[in-house]
Order: C-alpha cells, then structure tokens, then sequence
C-alpha cells in the first residue's frame, strides 16, 4: 500500500490537488482518521486539482457539500454524525455511492466495507505522527 509523510498543511493539500486532477468520473474516495488529522485539507487541494474554487468546509450539518465550477462536479460527505446503516441510508447518502462527478467522505470508517458495494474506491488512511506530520496510506479497490 503506498504510504507518505506530509509535513504541513500545504502538503496535504498538494497532494489532494494533484489526486483532483487525475480523478475520474465516478471516483469515490473515503477517509478515515482522527479529528484534525487532515481529512477536510486533502477535500481542499481535491477541489482545487478538479478546477473549482468553491470554499471547501466540511459538510457537518448539511451532510454534504457540492462543489461545483471543476471538470467534474465533487461531493463532500460527512459521516461523524451517523452509526448505522440506517442511518446512512435514511440522511439519503446512498446515491453519492454512485456518483454523477466525484465523491469524497470523511469518516470513512463508519461505513463497514461488507454492507455497501463501492467501485473505484480510494481508501485513504490519516494518522498524526507529529504536530505537522501527518502518514497517509492508500489504498485503490476496483468491484
Ligand atoms: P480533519 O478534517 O481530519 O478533522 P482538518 O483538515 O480539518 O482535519 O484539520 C487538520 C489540522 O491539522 C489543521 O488545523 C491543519 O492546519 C493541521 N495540520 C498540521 N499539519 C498538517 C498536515 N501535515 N496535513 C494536514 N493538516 C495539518
Ligand atoms: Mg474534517
């Protein structure tokens, strides 16, 4: 599994720009970490690297953002709220399984990988190593 260090905030964000730029329609990319690891900073350079300028935050109460304006639309998922499958399902998150554009979602892990059927998934680990090092491994799954 490909595994790299960055060592600021910039760096994330380069590297989810250079990932938006070699996204493909359809695309999911899930993350997972802990708060503050650098989830919402990756949505950022991926929004940028799709060629949008929306402002990027995560979605916590809305659920999901839409960024628009790029050479493929972006979804921006947030889990932290949700648990269970239901609920996933009952918020109506299921449709950006499939997207028309690219989705990202952070909380990743709150989603078990047995219980939904996910193409061309992207899944990104985030692990804080240091005040400004943060290990990210990927990890791509074709279904
Ligand atoms: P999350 O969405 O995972 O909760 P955010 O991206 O919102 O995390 O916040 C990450 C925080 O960590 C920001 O305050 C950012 O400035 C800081 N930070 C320090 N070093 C890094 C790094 N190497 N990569 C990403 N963020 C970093
Ligand atoms: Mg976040």
């Amino acid at each position: 599994m490909p595994t790299l260090t960055t060592h600021s905030p910039a760096e994330t964000e380069m590297l989810g720009e250079r990932w938006g730029r070699e996204a493909q329609y359809g695309w999911i990319i899930g993350l997972s970490g802990d708060l503050g690891a650098g989830k919402t900073q990756l949505v950022k350079g991926l929004a940028r690297g799709l060629g949008s300028v929306a402002r990027v935050h995560s979605p916590t109460f809305t659920l999901v953002n839409e960024y628009s304006g790029g050479r493929l639309r972006l979804f921006h998922l947030d889990l932290y709220r949700l648990e269970t499958r239901e609920q996933i399902v009952a918020a109506g998150l299921e449709e950006y399984l499939q997207p028309d554009g690219v989705t990202v979602i952070e909380w990743a892990e709150r989603m078990a990988n047995d219980e939904w059927r996910m193409a061309n998934l992207r899944r990104v680990k985030f692990e804080i190593i240091g005040e400004t090092e943060r290990r990210i491994t990927y990890e791509d799954t074709d279904a």
